[in-house]
């Protein structure tokens, strides 16, 4: 079992679980290099945003991610 503390894959601020990557829809256009990660509990609508985004969002009705 990994045990390290890894900045790129925080937790869930709601639901304190590991977060998993995104698969962000192509038609959405986020800078070079952010990844975006998201709460594994389906109906947690929080997402993390690395790189130069960095910070939690969620989606609003267009799609685009907004800082919480
Ligand atoms: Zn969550």
């Amino acid at each position: 079992m990994l045990n390290r503390l890894d900045s790129k894959h925080p937790n869930c601020p709601k639901h304190d679980t590991y977060m998993v990557p995104y698969p962000f829809d192509a038609d959405i256009q986020l800078p070079n290099g952010v990844e975006v990660l998201r709460c594994p509990n389906l109906s947690c609508s929080i997402l993390y945003a690395a790189g130069a985004l960095e910070g939690f969002y969620t989606r609003n009705s267009r799609g685009e991610l907004t800082p919480i």
